[in-house]
C-alpha cells in the first residue's frame, strides 16, 4: 500500500475523514502497463472511465494517450471537458442516447448495444460507420451482478441476431466497422480468451468490421487471495487468435481493450478513523466502527467485495479478530463480509482497534467513489486527494458540505 502512517496522518490533518486518496505514480504505471498490452495488427486502450470519473485521472490518462469507453452521455460530457479530443471517446450506454446527434456531429465514436440503438444512428446518420456491441452467448465476472455476457443479460445484441444486424445496416446504409464484446468484470481469464475466439468467430460473419474491441474485466489482486490476470499472458494468446484470423479471411484486425479496474483499483484508498468499538459478548463479535462504509465503498455490502483493511497503530497491542462496520443505521453497512457473501460477517485479523485510530482500506480506487450511496443518512460525499510523487497531497475534489446535500429541496 502506498499509504504509510504519516501520509495517513497528513491527509486526516488536512482534509479530514473519510477522504480517498490516489496515487499518481500506481495510476502510471497501471496505465503503461495496460499500453504494452500484446497486438498483431495495432492497438488501442480504452479507460472504462464509469470506474473513477475524476478529472485528474481523465487528465493523466489523456496525457498518457488513452481513449475512453464512456457509458453515458454525461460521461461523454465529462471526457470532453477533461480534455480528451471527440474522436477518442466511444460511448457505450444500455440507454439509447439523448445526445446522439449532437455526439456524432463532434466526432464522437457510437457503439450501438441493442437493435433499437442501432436503428436510431442509422435513421440520424446514413452512410455513416459505427460499432456494435454483441453479446457472445457467454459471460463471467466475480458475482452475477457483474456477469454482463450470456443469456441471463441485457448488455449488447445477442449474437444469433445478427442477420437483423445485417438488415437493419443495409436499410439505413450504415457500416459496421467496429465489434465490441464485453462480458464482466473480475472475467476468468481462462473465459476472457474463450469469448476473444468467439468474437472473432463473429467478427468473420461482419464483413466491414476492422476494429475488434474485447472490453475490460480483468481481475486485480486487491487482497492475498486474489488472483490477477497476467495481462501478457492474455495478450500473447489474443495476439495470436488474431495472427490467425488474419491467416484464415485476410483481414488484419486492429484490437482494442477498455479496462477500469485493472487501471485504477489498486491505485487507490480510503483513509478513515475508528469512531467507536463495540462487541456482543463472549459468544458474539467485536466490532470496529469506522467513519467509512457503504457512502464511500458500497462494493462490500452489494457483492461481498473483499477489501484489505489496515489499522495503523502506532503503539504495540495485541491483535484480535474484527468485523468492521461503517457509520449507517443500515445492517448492510459492513465492510468485512465473507467472500461472495454480503449477509455474512467475516472478522478480519488485525491490531486491536481503538477509537481514533487511523485506518486505511486499500483496493478503492475503482467502482468506489464513482458508485456509492452517497448522502444516505445525510453524510456528506467525501473528498478525493491526488498523491503526487514529489509527495505533495493535492485535493482534486472537495468534501461536500451540508448546505449542497440539501442544495436541490425546493422551499415548497
Ligand atoms: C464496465 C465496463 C468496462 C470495464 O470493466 P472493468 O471490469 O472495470 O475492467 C469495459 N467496458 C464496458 C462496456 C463496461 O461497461
Amino acid at each position: 500500500m502506498f499509504l504509510t502512517q504519516p501520509l495517513a496522518a497528513a491527509v486526516r490533518e488536512r482534509f479530514g475523514t473519510p477522504c480517498y486518496v490516489y496515487d499518481r505514480a500506481s495510476l502510471e504505471a497501471a496505465a503503461r502497463q495496460a499500453l504494452a498490452f500484446p497486438n498483431a495488427f495495432g492497438f488501442t486502450l480504452r479507460y472504462a472511465m464509469k470506474a473513477n470519473p475524476n478529472h485528474a485521472i481523465l487528465k493523466l490518462f489523456h496525457a498518457l494517450g488513452l481513449h475512453i469507453d464512456a457509458s453515458s452521455d454525461h460521461e461523454v460530457e465529462r471526457a470532453l471537458r477533461a480534455g480528451f479530443e471527440p474522436g477518442k471517446i466511444q460511448l457505450t450506454s444500455q440507454a439509447p442516447s439523448k445526445n446522439l446527434k449532437a455526439h456524432i456531429e463532434r466526432g464522437v465514436l457510437y457503439n450501438a448495444c441493442s437493435l433499437t440503438q442501432l436503428e436510431n444512428f442509422g435513421k440520424l446518420f446514413p452512410g455513416r460507420e459505427l460499432s456494435v456491441r454483441i453479446n457472445p452467448g457467454l459471460g463471467s465476472g466475480s458475482t452475477n451482478r457483474t456477469n454482463v455476457g450470456g443469456p441471463g443479460s441485457s448488455f449488447g445484441i445477442w449474437h444469433e441476431h445478427l442477420e437483423n444486424v445485417r438488415a437493419l445496416a443495409a436499410r439505413h446504409g450504415v457500416k459496421v466497422t467496429r465489434m465490441h464484446s464485453h462480458i464482466g468484470s473480475g472475467t476468468d481469464p481462462v473465459v476472457w480468451k474463450r469469448v476473444a475466439r468467439m468474437s472473432l468467430g463473429i467478427a468473420g460473419q461482419l464483413p466491414d468490421v476492422r476494429v475488434l474491441n474485447l472490453g475490460g474485466g480483468f481481475k486485480i489482486a486487491r487482497v492475498p487471495a486474489d488472483k490477477a490476470t497476467d495481462l501478457l499472458d492474455v495478450g500473447e494468446h489474443v495476439r495470436q487468435e488474431f495472427t490467425d484470423f488474419k491467416q484464415r479471411t485476410g483481414r488484419a484486425l486492429h484490437l482494442e481493450i477498455e479496462p477500469g479496474t485493472a487501471l485504477v483499483a489498486n491505485a487507490g484508498c480510503i483513509v478513515a478513523s475508528v469512531i467507536d468499538v463495540v462487541d456482543t459478548g463472549k459468544d458474539g463479535y467485536l466490532f470496529a466502527k469506522l467513519d467509512t462504509g457503504m457512502n464511500e465503498v458500497t462494493r462490500p455490502s452489494l457483492y461481498g467485495a473483499q477489501h484489505p483493511i489496515d489499522v495503523l497503530a502506532t503503539d504495540e497491542r495485541g491483535s484480535a479478530k474484527v468485523v468492521f462496520v461503517g457509520p449507517c443505521c443500515e445492517s448492510g453497512d459492513i465492510l468485512t463480509p465473507a467472500p461472495g457473501d454480503p449477509e455474512a460477517l467475516a472478522p478480519r485479523d488485525v491490531p486491536r482497534p481503538h477509537i481514533g485510530d487511523l485506518v486505511v482500506l486499500g483496493g478503492a480506487g475503482a467502482y468506489c467513489a464513482a458508485m456509492s450511496t452517497i448522502n444516505y443518512n445525510s453524510y456528506p460525499q467525501a473528498p478525493e486527494v491526488m498523491h503526487d510523487p514529489d509527495g505533495t497531497l493535492r485535493l482534486v475534489r472537495k468534501r461536500q458540505t451540508f448546505e449542497q446535500v440539501l442544495a436541490n429541496e425546493t422551499s415548497e
